[in-house]
């Protein structure tokens, strides 16, 4: 029998209603035939409750307990699923990350997979049970409980697929698939059918939540099959693209095709010209994650997601001994993305944004391209507009920009 994965998001399990929704669908798919794994993230905004009370303790937790905290959101989500499953006269049976064989580094808060030993899961594959799966969490080779980053229930879903080699990992959530912005903030967004991986890897890592960057890569590297769907939809039909969106190793579009527009509203970026070096032995040592890093003419630069810093009054402490007055912290921006293979292939999209941003009255802090990319660091106010009227010229009006147009 083929394997499946079915990841189900915060929002999906919020409540006892939902969860009995989601266990009728899980029991319809293993009634189709699959052996069904099932992955499930802590209920409703249970993650963002336990760090708000590991903030009215101390404001610089420690790293180690904050993962022992946070674990336990997926714990209850899981045994409660199990539990609705078994009601409904299914086989089911809830394992940890740790007991599913999930292995890490020893980066807490952040940590990587590095191996998935799953044994126990394909035992009772074997036996006939649905297995019910902790997201977000797994077993440093110390022996140490991590979690995987925010969002990190995807990562599991998808090293779990790999592992089992599963026919393909279904990521439900609220959101019917992928679209060309943020639903939420853009009305006129639309699904996308089908992404490349580098397209989605991206999309996430310019900040759309609905699939993490982590888990597309690990996906793109095991050539694991993403549909991301609505948990209130049907199961994958023949053709999952059409009600959902469908993740694969796609011919490349067009170059310069935009695909879509993505935000970041909590950034912080450093700015120092304090030597490169010590700037960045600084942030390793505090295990600080950071992107769109540029060092030139002495100055050095990096964009930290707020997401993923869980101790930035530690940090700010530590830049003010260390490095002083050469360095400091840029509150108060966020970065908007516009995302499409090729999109810097010449200046036409970089220009064309920056006349879009401009007509809005925003002068950007700072501007990156890639050659999947072009992000401006604008006021974290003026992001939702600015995702708006990216969309407006990049994707409603226009359509999408040959790399050669004006
Ligand atoms: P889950 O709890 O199911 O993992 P998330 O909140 O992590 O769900 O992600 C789903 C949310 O991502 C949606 O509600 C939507 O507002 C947001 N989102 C941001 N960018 C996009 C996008 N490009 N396409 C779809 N949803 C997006
Ligand atoms: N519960 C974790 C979070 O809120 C992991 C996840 O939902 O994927 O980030
Ligand atoms: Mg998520």
């Amino acid at each position: 029998m083929a394997v499946i994965v079915q990841k189900y998001g915060g929002s999906s399990v919020a409540d006892v209603q939902k969860l009995r929704h989601v266990a009728g669908r899980v029991m319809r798919a293993r009634q189709l035939g699959h052996d069904v794994v099932v992955v499930v993230s802590a209920m409703g905004d249970t993650t963002d409750d336990l760090l708000e009370l590991a903030r009215q303790v101390t404001p610089s937790p420690d790293r180690r307990e904050l993962d022992m905290l946070l674990s336990a959101g997926e714990r209850i989500s899981m045994a409660l699923l199990s539990m609705a499953i078994r009601e409904l006269g299914g086989q089911a049976i809830s394992f940890t990350g740790s007991q599913s064989g999930i292995i890490t580094n020893d980066r807490h808060t952040d940590a990587r997979i590095i191996e998935v030993r799953p044994y126990r899961i394909q035992d009772e594959l074997a036996r006939g049970s649905i297995v019910v799966v902790a997201g977000y969490q797994g077993v440093s080779y110390r022996k140490e409980v991590t979690t995987l980053g925010r969002g990190g229930s995807d990562t599991t879903a998808v090293a779990l697929a790999a592992a089992l080699d599963a026919e393909y990992c279904e990521i439900c959530s609220d959101v019917d698939g992928v679209y060309s912005a943020d639903p939420r903030v853009v009305p006129t967004a639309r699904r996308i059918g089908t992404l490349s991986y580098e397209e989605t890897q991206e999309m996430a890592a310019s900040g759309a939540k609905v699939l993490n960057a982590q888990a597309v890569e690990f996906a793109k590297e095991k050539g694991i099959a993403i549909y991301a769907r609505a948990t209130q939809g049907a199961l994958p039909g023949a053709d999952p693209a059409s009600d959902g969106t469908v993740v694969r190793r796609s011919p490349p579009r067009l170059p310069g095709t935009v695909v879509g527009v993505a935000s970041e509203r909590d950034i912080l970026v450093l700015d120092a010209s304090a030597p490169a070096g010590h700037v960045l032995a600084l942030l390793e040592e505090r295990a600080v994650s950071g992107k769109q890093l540029h060092i030139f003419g002495g100055r050095t630069t990096i964009v930290v997601s707020r997401e993923n810093l869980h101790d930035e009054a530690g940090l700010r402490v530590a830049l003010q001994a260390r490095l002083g007055d050469t360095a400091h912290l840029v509150d108060g921006l966020g970065a908007v993305s516009v995302v499409g293979a090729g999109i810097n292939a010449t200046y036409a999209n970089v220009r064309a944004g920056d006349a879009a941003l401009a007509g809005l009255g925003l002068t950007p802090a700072g501007t990156a391209t890639s050659s999947f990319r072009i992000t401006w660091l604008i006021g974290r106010e003026q992001i939702a507009d600015a995702a708006r009227t990216l969309h407006q010229r990049f994707i409603d009006s226009t359509g999408p920009l040959l790399p050669d147009e004006p």
